[in-house]
């Protein structure tokens, strides 16, 4: 893509319960030109900033959400989300975002219906559910664990993982999900025939085409995509954070969706 192409844009992890379960603290604190070791996934330290590199952190609120539209809205510009279909509780029950979220989800879905937002399938669990490795341990992170679509998972789970989550949004919408984006960048060749079979036809991520390409998907590369997540808004300085970001560019972020269709015509 040259570099006045349109970019997609696109928020990740609404709906991930990854936000409440992953919890790692830094292994490494700089002193002058030295990167010391620090205990940093010891007891409490991983929970308190700046040790703390990702959760917990809570998920956006509808009034948030409105916020979020209001601007993309000011801009003329439209975004992807990517959306993990089931929130896992610590106790391992699945519960599907619409349910988990509703008045989050119905802002949401008001969006799709006018055109702001695109729904992404990122996943049913942003996580590995076996043997509960998702939850925080004591004395090390779990970061690993907080990966859905590791190539050792046997190939019916990616498929079982990727349909689920296909299932609840579609249902949820009452329209395709055409864009998967993998958790954490972390997927395999079972992982994009899962897609495919799926349904979807467009895969956001960090280099996509690592593993070649596959019949019936176009690979949208983060080079082309403004990507967040939920937690820059959250923990970044809210809704600003975003607006700093949308507003005021010659050529309006459009959805990952939108891009893929214009790649998919480059290509033919
Ligand atoms: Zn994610």
């Amino acid at each position: 893509m040259s570099p006045s192409s349109p970019r997609a844009l696109r928020l990740d992890d609404v709906g991930a319960a990854s936000k409440r379960h992953e919890v790692y603290g830094t292994t490494r604190i700089r002193v002058g030109p030295l990167a010391l070791p620090f205990p940093g996934n010891f007891l409490f330290l991983k929970y308190i900033p700046p040790v703390k590199r990702w959760g917990p952190y809570r998920e956006l609120t509808a009034e948030e959400w409105e916020r979020i539209l209001a601007v993309l809205e000011a801009a003329g510009a439209r975004m992807t989300i990517g959306v993990t279909a089931g929130w896992v509780e610590a106790d391992g029950r699945i519960v599907p975002f619409p349910r988990k979220f509703p008045e989050a989800a119905g802002v949401i879905r008001g969006a799709v219906d006018r055109g702001l937002l695109e729904v992404a399938n990122h996943g049913y669990t942003h996580c590995v559910l076996a043997g509960r490795r998702f939850l925080p341990r004591l004395f090390s992170g779990n970061r690993t664990d907080h990966r859905e679509f590791h190539d050792w998972l046997p190939d019916a789970t990616h498929r079982d993982h990727v349909a689920r989550a296909q299932a609840i949004l579609q249902d949820f919408l009452g329209r395709p999900v055409v864009t998967f984006v993998p958790p954490g960048n972390v997927f395999g060749r079972a992982t994009l025939a899962a897609a495919a079979e799926a349904g979807c036809r467009y895969v956001s991520c960090l280099d996509p085409g690592r593993w070649g390409a596959v019949p019936g998907l176009t690979f949208v590369d983060d080079g082309d995509v403004l990507a967040l997540h939920d937690r820059d808004i959250v923990c970044g300085g809210g809704v600003a954070v975003l607006d700093r970001l949308v507003a005021g560019r010659d050529r309006a972020f459009v959805t990952v969706a939108e891009l893929g269709a214009r790649l998919e015509e480059a290509r033919r």
